[in-house]
């Protein structure tokens, strides 16, 4: 292998152009290697804002916006403990980007590539990569009818053929996900009204769950999301048409939506079984998108799951080719990052389905959690779930939903927990009070991702939380308080160290955070009053 050889990039997806485009703007010389003839059909409409941010950091955002189409303000559903229909909307967590896309993929995806095009990147539609060339466990190049290409990288990029894993790795399937859908294109459909005319409605039945996503043109996109097995006996007793068309009848609001409409192809049934491979990158390579996991489409989660991974995989191939020192730890780092979004989307999703009242069959029984089950190791999800308001996005579907008493119970003692701290903090003289680090947590020093790239920082570390990086400042105040410390004896050690004029209020915010945060607490404070 030679670092002057192309990085090269195989699947032409949503993951792929976007990782394509980030390391050509960066200078490197990136061949694209994709089987289709773009436009090619492809699953997955419904856009969350956050793919926007990446969009907009990769150029593509201005072709995204000008396409024209279908702006999405949220999500319309009938699931969970009521019957009637709900909605929540981007605006409501998203001052940024309040809408997002519901976007023709075959369109949507040709933008990106044409844009990874414009940038630099040397694209070869209709190539199809035979494999990844391994020497000495280092991927060194690829194989295409027999022809070997040298690269300095191969990112593999190939969605649900996982041309890396399904050879070498291996995949982790998932049995709590193990479904199918079934799905079809409607013309002539009505739509929700007013702002929720551009939502995705996601609506359940007894056998599993139905969207209708609004495209331009007057095109609905309508699926079923339901149990593998027993679809496929279905399938076999009848057919595809009939187990699509009994589960809209079924349906209140889709079935109502849809009368009137048409539809003059035969439906396509799909695999949505969701998996994670069992590694994301390693020596010379890294999977991305739908290559490295799969997640249930409930939650609309995989083209952000591609780009947002796309942008990790970027800075994990910039970081390997510039700074041979880093690439272990990077490469550890860029698959625990992609893997705490992934677990993060995965919990909502099993919580989610696990609370729907609205049916029941065998298909929402067998999807049940436990009150018995184990919550220790959803503690970071947790977390993150009960910092928010009650309007944060993953609280205000949650708080629909009939979740199981142990994790309402977890969630109240998160609250809990946190309003005693805030209320101790409000009372306190701080520059009076004694910090101490909460037990277990410390300081360490990891290769965390710094804006584009990879590179060595402190962190906090702790039990059940995810390695959070910090300033140097930052860090040399929890160190300080690894044991009980007063907080005027740490201005005086920050003055030593720093020399801001304004020490005492840089100490006693950090201390504010840290406290909320749960990295520190207050022991022995006097307080204002
Ligand atoms: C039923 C269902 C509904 C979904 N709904 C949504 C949704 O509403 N919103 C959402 O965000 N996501 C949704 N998804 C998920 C979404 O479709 C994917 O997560 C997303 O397309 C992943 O992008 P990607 O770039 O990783 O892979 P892909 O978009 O699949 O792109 C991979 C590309 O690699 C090419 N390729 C494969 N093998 C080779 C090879 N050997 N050589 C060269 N090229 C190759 C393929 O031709 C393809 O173009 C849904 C998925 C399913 C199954």
């Amino acid at each position: 292998m030679s670092s002057s050889a192309p990085i090269l990039v195989v699947g032409g997806g949503p993951a792929g152009s976007t990782v394509a485009t980030l390391l050509a703007q960066r200078g490197y010389t990136v061949f694209l290697f994709e089987q289709a003839k773009f436009p090619r059909d492809h699953i997955g409409e419904s856009l969350l804002p956050a793919t926007l941010a990446t969009l907009e950091l990769s150029g593509a955002l201005d072709a995204v916006r000008r396409a024209g189409f279908v702006e999405k303000a949220g999500a319309t559903m009938v699931w969970g403990k009521e019957t009637e229909p709900w909605t929540w909307y981007f605006r409501e967590t998203n001052t940024r980007f309040p809408y997002s896309y519901q976007v023709n993929r075959p369109e949507f995806d040709q933008l990106l590539l044409q844009h990874a095009g414009e940038v630099g990147v040397q694209i070869h539609e209709q190539t199809r990569v035979d494999e990844v060339i391994f020497d000495s466990g280092r991927a060194i190049g690829v194989r295409i009818q027999d022809e070997p290409i040298e690269g300095s990288f191969v990112v593999d990029a190939t969605g649900q053929s996982c041309l890396i894993s399904s050879k070498l790795q291996g995949r982790n399937w998932d049995e709590d996900f193990v479904n199918l859908a079934i799905y079809n294109y409607f013309s002539g459909a009505n739509h929700l009204i007013g702002d929720d005319r551009g939502n995705i409605l996601i609506e359940s039945v007894p056998n599993g769950w139905l969207w209708k996503i609004p495209l331009k043109n007057n095109v609905s996109s309508v699926g079923l999301v339901a149990d593998r097995d027993s679809t496929v006996k279905a399938i076999r007793r009848t057919n595809t048409e009939h187990v699509f068309a009994t589960a809209r009848e079924e349906s209140k609001i889709v079935r109502d939506l849809l009368s009137g409409s048409h539809c003059n192809s035969r439906s396509i049934v799909t695999r949505d079984w969701s998996y994670q491979s069992n590694r994301f990158a390693g020596c010379g390579w890294v999977s991305v998108g739908d290559a490295a996991c799969f997640i249930d489409p409930l939650f609309s989660t995989g083209v952000h799951l591609a780009v947002s991974g796309a942008f990790l995989a970027a800075a994990l191939v910039d970081t390997s080719l510039s700074d041979v020192g880093l690439v272990a730890e990077a490469t550890q780092s860029y698959e625990g990052l992609y893997r705490q979004q992934y677990e993060h989307f995965r919990e909502l999703t099993s919580l989610f389905y696990s609370g729907n009242r609205t049916v029941d069959s065998y298909f929402w029984e067998s999807r049940r959690i436990t009150n018995h089950e184990n919550y220790a190791p959803r503690e970071a999800f947790i977390r993150t779930v009960s910092g928010q308001n009650v309007a944060g996005y993953e609280r205000s579907v949650l708080h629909h939903a009939a979740t199981p008493d142990k994790f309402d119970e977890e969630l109240r003692k998160f609250d809990v927990g946190l309003n005693r701290r805030r209320v101790e903090l409000n009372n306190a003289n701080l520059l009076e009070s004694t910090v101490v680090c909460i037990a277990g947590v410390k300081v360490a020093s990891s290769v965390v991702l710094d804006g584009a790239r990879f590179s060595r920082s402190k962190v906090i570390r702790g039990e059940d939380r995810v390695d959070l990086a910090v300033s140097d400042f930052v860090a040399e105040v929890v160190q300080y308080c690894a044991v009980p410390r007063t907080v005027s004896s740490l201005v005086q050690q920050m003055t030593v160290t720093s020399q801001s004029s304004k020490i005492v209020e840089m100490v006693t915010s950090t201390i504010g955070l840290l406290v909320i945060d749960g990295i520190l607490e207050l022991v022995g404070s006097s307080t204002n009053n």
